[in-house]
């Protein structure tokens, strides 16, 4: 039987399973320690824990599942997550790339009623600020702006990795989700849109692998690299 109520770090370790299946990345301890940026044991124990108060089970391979519990429980938090970044842009004016550790802090904090406040005051908005789905399984499909090739039309479509050195990063160059434009050049350094206004952005091939885009002609679809999850900021060639 699953616990009624996980603890904030129980949340945290859901929340990174559940962006691992959303990425179709394999769930498995080696894939969160990457991701959380944790040392194997760490990672071992609470896995053992989130097993032991029923929210995940584990196969012989190691790979991990969500029990109906667990997954209702990553769903939430993930949820809450979203929600409460286009709220603190959309309501309260905080720029986009600010809004993710605030989020990760109020995530766990919130009750349903105000969550339903938070919902009606987002209006239509459907996605978080970063391109990310508030209601879970409305993921639209996309590829990693870095395969893409010149001369396609570009729709960004979401950033993969929320690090928000690497939001940072990102509202510098200009490119943001919903944005429309060209691919006019990518080479091994540097991926460069050219916007319907004419504006020019521009971002390092590593980072362009972690923005997901709509493009026409498309590349064949393929899924993400474990090493995007990796939150550094020295993975970006900065
Ligand atoms: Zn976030
Ligand atoms: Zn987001």
């Amino acid at each position: 039987m699953a616990t009624e109520h996980a603890t904030v770090a129980e949340e945290e370790y859901l929340q990174t399973l559940f962006w691992l299946q959303e990425a179709k990345l394999p769930m498995t301890g080696a894939n969160v320690a990457r991701a959380m940026q944790l040392s194997a044991p760490t990672v071992h124990e609470m896995i053992g824990r989130l097993e032991r108060d029923g929210y995940i089970t584990r196969a012989s391979d190691k790979v991990i599942s969500f029990t109906p519990s667990g997954l209702d429980h990553a769903e939430g938090v993930v949820r809450r997550h979203r929600l409460i970044e286009r709220f603190l842009t959309d309501v309260l004016g905080i720029p986009w790339d600010e809004v993710h550790e605030e989020a990760e802090r109020l995530e766990h904090a919130m009750s349903p009623v105000l969550e339903e406040r938070m919902l009606a005051a987002i209006g239509d908005a459907k996605t978080c600020p970063h391109g990310h789905p508030i209601v879970a399984g409305a993921r639209i499909d996309g590829v990693p702006l870095a395969d893409v090739a010149e001369g396609a039309k570009v729709t960004i479509l979401r950033f993969e990795n929320e690090a928000e050195d690497l939001l940072h990063y990102l509202k510098e160059s200009g490119i943001e989700p919903g944005l429309k434009g060209t691919l006019t050049a990518n080479s091994p350094e540097q991926v460069t849109v050219t916007c319907e206004d004419g504006q020019l952005c521009s971002v390092t091939f590593s980072v362009a692998e972690t923005v997901s885009v709509i493009a026409d002609p498309s590349p064949p679809s393929r899924i993400a690299l474990p090493e995007q999850l990796v939150l550094a900021r020295e993975r970006y060639g900065r």
